[in-house]
């Protein structure tokens, strides 16, 4: 920690760079008054870093923190530290372009008014959503209406929902880890995420594009602002693009390269990313705009002015993803498994001196895994973890093996004194786990978890450590599923709804029920069949006979009311009525709370 660069401050230079006003008081609330975004409630980052946080990771949080109007290059503006991300403005002829307008409607208005507090009273021209996270679109209702261009890669709309159809449930309580949320805001709790301060809570919205970017070179003007785009698939998201405004020099380089090493696989769960892709795009895009560019922006995190310290940033930022890919490949070709490889690459010297690719939001730990595990998957090749117990299992016997629940707590404590405090948490883990009722158990992993958590330079390390001790403390804390709007139901497709009631068939129930179902989409023009049989429901598009148990005749929407329990109220039936009573039987639901930390 001593050889950290802290007498280099150029990152709060530019973080304050162009700034021109704070909103204030820094509250966003909901029509009925909910608080959906408090940046006042970090007020206290501007003390000095506390005994309870990482310096580094205090410092990128006093960046974080900041929030307000910034003025990036003549006509190009971003409201910073309303959200998780920043949304950036672009003036055009009559009005204006909006990139990225946050996670909910409410900060994006919230934004917007800031703006035209000191821009004057401009139009939304057009939108451009960078890539299909929500931080990027959510909030798109907030600045318009939706009667203007949007912009954004092909293949958005398949991407923008299609966390939320497979593994939704799991992520948005992983998510409660991985940012936070129950945690104080406090020099004790939560103090950021890394790559913003956190998620707000507000409404979410989303409207189509009406314009694909679908190669890179294409070149799109709104109202009169010029874009030159990059496509980057596989990077940080599936659908993903950087681009020039080249009459302003400024180069968009959506969550590309931003002021941390970012994930290859976030805590919260999702796909693996691809790392080779992601420095290859890089490098592209240094030859496509680095020259052509005198500030470069992310929809994360604060510009970088000029062409040298662009290149170097860019440079930097595809040296850190190539050499964590090429090394972890190197390493696994020796033999070496994910935990091992994880311990033993560490970041060149350059790189470390550089802030930007310290792991405030991914860390080399979990990337490496990650990148294992896009090549060789969960297995480490050992045959003895082939087969393992699951954890309650397998802690019921090392608690019997090790002498039982107070032996472990004994042997966790002699770690504890020698600072082993990785290994003290394997040991409590396996006490609690056998036994939930083993209060010091309990206590002390809570306590253990809490001095990780305070030793961590990643946000969302530390994020997780603080809530698996504050739900071992106070229990599980119920997870409040925002009710995807109906934006996001619309945006469905036909495939995908039944994706989505394909995994909720429970199947061992399931195992002998037969049956099959013709949909008749009549607003649509589409046909589908589905079949359950052997617990399997499965879909096939325009079936070649009718000789399905149960038609129906419906539109979209009526397929979404069912779906939401809305009954059948208005769809056209023929055949076998039962069937549907049927279906609905076998289907289970998700459980949004979970245990994690707990049996
Ligand atoms: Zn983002």
């Amino acid at each position: 920690m001593a050889d950290l660069p802290f007498h280099d401050r150029g990152d709060f230079e530019d973080a304050d760079r162009g700034f021109i006003a704070k909103l204030s008081p820094a509250v966003i609330r909901t029509a009925d008054g909910q608080v959906v975004w408090d940046n006042d409630s970090y007020d206290f980052l501007q003390g000095d870093c506390p005994r309870t946080a990482h310096p580094s990771l205090w410092r990128q949080s006093q960046l974080c923190t900041r929030q307000g109007l910034y003025e990036v290059t003549d006509g190009i503006y971003q409201v910073r530290g309303l959200d998780l991300s920043n949304m950036t403005l672009a003036e055009g002829e009559r009005g204006v372009v909006v990139i990225d307008p946050l996670i909910s409607t409410e900060c994006a208005a919230a934004a917007l008014k800031l703006y035209r507090a000191h821009r004057g009273d401009r139009p939304v021209t057009g939108v451009v959503y960078t890539h299909a996270h929500a931080d990027h679109f959510g909030g798109v209702r907030g600045v318009t209406g939706g009667d203007v261009p949007i912009l954004a890669p092909a293949g958005f709309m398949e991407h923008a929902v299609t966390e939320n159809v497979f593994a939704g449930p799991a992520m948005i309580r992983r998510a409660v880890y991985m940012y936070g949320p129950a945690l104080p805001r406090s020099p004790e709790g939560q103090i950021g995420a890394g790559l913003g301060m956190t998620a707000s809570t507000g409404t979410m919205s989303l409207i189509p594009p009406t314009v694909e970017i679908t190669r890179t070179g294409q070149e799109e003007t709104v109202d009169g602002v010029r874009m030159i785009f990059q496509l980057t698939p596989g990077t940080e998201a599936p659908v993903e693009m950087n681009f020039l405004f080249p009459d302003r020099r400024a180069l968009c380089l959506a969550e590309n390269a931003t002021h941390n090493l970012h994930n290859v696989l976030p805590l919260r769960g999702a796909a693996v990313r691809d790392a080779r892709a992601w420095a290859r795009y890089l490098t592209e895009a240094i030859a496509l705009f680095a020259d052509r560019a005198e500030v470069a922006f992310a929809s994360h995190h604060w510009p970088t002015w000029g062409r040298e310290r662009i290149e170097r940033f860019l440079s930097q930022q595809r040296d850190m993803y190539t050499y964590l890919h090429d090394q972890t490949l190197r390493l696994l070709n020796k033999g070496l498994t994910g935990t091992e490889i994880a311990e033993a690459v560490h970041m060149p010297p350059e790189l470390e001196q550089a802030w930007h690719t310290h792991g405030y939001y991914g860390s080399v730990s979990h990337n490496v895994k990650a990148i294992y595990q896009r090549y060789l998957g969960w297995f480490d090749g050992n045959p003895a973890n082939l087969w393992p117990h699951p954890p309650r299992e397998s802690a019921t016997r090392y608690v019997e093996c090790l002498g039982g629940g107070a032996a472990v707590v004994a042997f966790a404590r002699r770690y504890i004194d020698e600072n082993d405090l990785r290994f003290a948490v394997q040991l409590l883990n396996h006490a609690v786990f056998a036994d939930e009722g083993n209060k010091e158990a309990r206590d002390l992993l809570a306590e253990v978890y809490t001095r990780l958590g305070h030793g961590a330079e990643n946000a969302t390390w530390r994020n997780f450590y603080l809530m698996g001790a504050h739900e071992l403390a106070d229990g599980i804390v119920s997870t409040t599923v925002e009710t995807p709007s109906s934006d996001f139901f619309a945006a469905l497709t036909v495939e995908q709804i039944f994706d989505s009631i394909a995994i909720r068939v429970d199947g061992p129930r399931a195992w002998h029920e037969r049956l099959s179902i013709d949909w008749h989409l009549t607003d649509l023009g589409e046909r589908y069949r589905t079949t359950l049989s052997n617990g399997a429901f499965v879909q096939q598009a325009e079936p070649r006979d009718d000789s399905a148990d149960l038609t129906l005749r419906l539109t979209k929407a009526q397929l979404v009311g069912l779906l939401s329990g809305k009954g059948v109220e208005g769809v056209e039936r023929e055949g076998d009525t039962t069937v549907l009573q049927r279906l609905v039987a076998v289907l289970d639901r998700p459980v949004p709370d979970f245990a994690i930390v707990t049996a």
